[in-house]
């Protein structure tokens, strides 16, 4: 469990107690009150996609700075604070926020590296496969009910 809320930018973690939202920016503050380091963090044109997982109250960023991406991850220790954050962010960021499992630093870690190789991913949520069906033709994944594959129109 916890102790803290954490702030987490290229794998290093810092503590943090308080964020606040200015128009273009989150700021993360230490028990300090102060900024912590890299705590500034740009919003709106500087974010490429924005993930979250409630399971580990974690939202998780992918910054894009001059074509240099980063990962930037907040953790919340209660479900309060990280409600109350993610909504707070969803609103600032002006962005689709994108629900995935808790693998989702790891996920983030790997588009950013994809990203500054030139690679342009786009990010979705999370596909549950429990609720799909796989078409048999193309190998699409359907919803589950579907009669005919939504990509090839085979029959499911
Ligand atoms: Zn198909």
């Amino acid at each position: 469990m916890l102790d803290s809320n954490y702030f987490i930018i290229n794998r290093h973690a810092q503590k943090f107690s308080d964020m606040r939202l200015t128009p273009n920016a989150a700021i993360f503050l230490g028990e300090d009150g102060r900024p912590l380091d890299f705590g500034i963090l740009p919003l709106r044109n500087s974010l490429y996609a924005a993930l979250y997982c409630d399971e580990v109250r974690n939202v998780t960023l992918i910054t894009d700075r001059a074509g240099v991406h980063n990962v930037v991850t907040i953790l919340w220790y209660t479900d309060e604070g990280y409600t109350a954050g993610l909504e707070a962010m969803r609103r600032a960021c002006g962005l689709t926020f994108h629900r995935q499992n808790k693998k989702l630093n790891r996920y983030a870690e790997s588009v950013a590296e994809k990203l500054d190789e030139g690679v342009r991913l786009r990010v979705t949520d999370e596909v549950d496969k429990s609720d799909m069906i796989t078409c048999p033709e193309c190998g699409m994944l359907n919803p589950k009910g579907s009669t005919y594959c939504l990509d090839c129109g085979a029959e499911l």
